[in-house]
């Protein structure tokens, strides 16, 4: 068995992640923390979960063998090396910190420990991705020219809190939905990203200087050339994932998303083709993957490296908007 320990009284453990545990073989929730002791029974006694604790002293000293981490931003690297000295594996939600410098640090303490750390992104688990990722490698499209990734989306009112109010919490679009599509393009690119420009906006949602849209146009390693279209306050605009190449195009349309859902086509000389793909919960897939890893066989689907790169990306992308220049993306691993 693996027990888990959650550290953050979240909305994203609620709706995705206990379940996710619960479905494993061998996963269970042990212990949950929040930093309110009422917030943290209450959450227990809703999710079924034993204990409720609202230290971190006291959640480490429990029995889990790892946590996941789905604070808000800003606490999550403290929280790691705690649990890292303690001896846990650690699932961390994105952005693993607040800097790249810190998401290193955890990185460099988990191997050093020999410890877990694997960063949640979701998106890596999408069979949509996956199979495009497969058929660009399989040269389904020949050689890979651009990319467009839609994911302007219109935050829903219960969680329009701290990512719009809340800098020193780490809000704003970038590090919210910019990290997951800087890790989905190299993930399906299969390619690393050299450098980034970008444009933010403050169009009507987030207050406090933060951003709420953001496009961003990336140049990767292989010459391929994409662009990032990531948003708060779009009612309307739905999602897509597209790459285009010499020998053919792939197009996916509803898939930058929570669910195994949307539809991918590949266009060639041949005609269209819809790609079958799994339809597995992809928070079930990354806990299988992480539990496995865990057992020494194989990375979670997302690594702590892959953490480092999506919010080193994140982090040249806000540094574009604010110079007007493109930014280098050195992750420094
Ligand atoms: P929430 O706002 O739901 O929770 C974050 C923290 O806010 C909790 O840890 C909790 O603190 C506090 N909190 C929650 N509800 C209340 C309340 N009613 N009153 C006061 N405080 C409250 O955040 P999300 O679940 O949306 O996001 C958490 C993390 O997960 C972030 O890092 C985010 O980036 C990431 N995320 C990742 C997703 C993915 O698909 N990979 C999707 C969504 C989020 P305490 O624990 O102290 O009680």
């Amino acid at each position: 068995t693996v027990k888990w320990g959650l550290i953050g009284a979240s909305t994203i453990a609620r709706q995705f992640m206990i379940n996710a545990i619960r479905a494993q073989p061998n996963g269970e929730i042990a212990a949950v923390m929040s930093s309110s002791p009422e917030r943290a029974t209450a959450y227990a006694r809703e999710n079924g979960i034993a204990l409720a604790v609202s230290t971190l002293d006291a959640l480490l000293g429990s029995d889990i063998d790892a946590v996941y981490i789905s604070t808000t931003n800003e606490l999550h690297l403290e929280q790691a090396l705690a649990a890292i000295t303690a001896g846990k594996h650690v699932l961390c939600e994105k952005p693993l910190a607040l800097t790249s410098a810190d998401a290193r640090t955890m990185v460099a303490a988990a191997k050093a420990a020999g410890i877990v750390l694997g960063t949640n992104h979701h998106l890596r688990n999408a069979g949509s991705h996956r199979a495009m990722r497969e058929s660009i490698a399989a040269g389904r499209i020949g050689k890979p020219i651009a990319a467009r990734a839609f994911h302007s989306v219109y935050l829903p009112e219960n969680l329009q809190g701290w990512r719009i109010t809340r800098p020193e919490a780490g809000g704003g679009v970038v590090l919210d939905i910019t990290v997951h599509d800087a890790d989905t393009l190299r993930f399906v690119l299969g390619d690393d990203p050299l450098d980034v420009s970008a444009f933010t906006q403050a169009a009507g949602m987030a207050g406090g200087g933060l951003e709420d849209g953001a496009m961003c146009i990336w140049r990767f390693k292989s010459g391929v050339i994409a662009q990032s279209h990531e948003g708060f306050t779009t009612k309307f605009a739905g999602t897509g994932f597209e790459v285009h190449g010499s020998e053919g195009s792939l197009i996916a349309k509803d898939v930058m998303t929570q669910k195994p859902i949307g539809a991918v086509l590949l266009r060639t000389a041949k005609g269209e083709e819809e790609l079958s793909f799994d339809r597995e919960d992809l928070y079930v897939r990354s806990l299988r993957q992480f539990h496995e890893a865990i057992g020494g066989e194989g990375q979670p689907s997302a690594t702590g490296e892959d953490g480092v790169w999506s919010l080193t990306s994140a982090e040249a992308a806000l540094q574009s908007a604010r110079s007007g220049k493109s930014v280098a993306i050195d992750p420094n691993l």
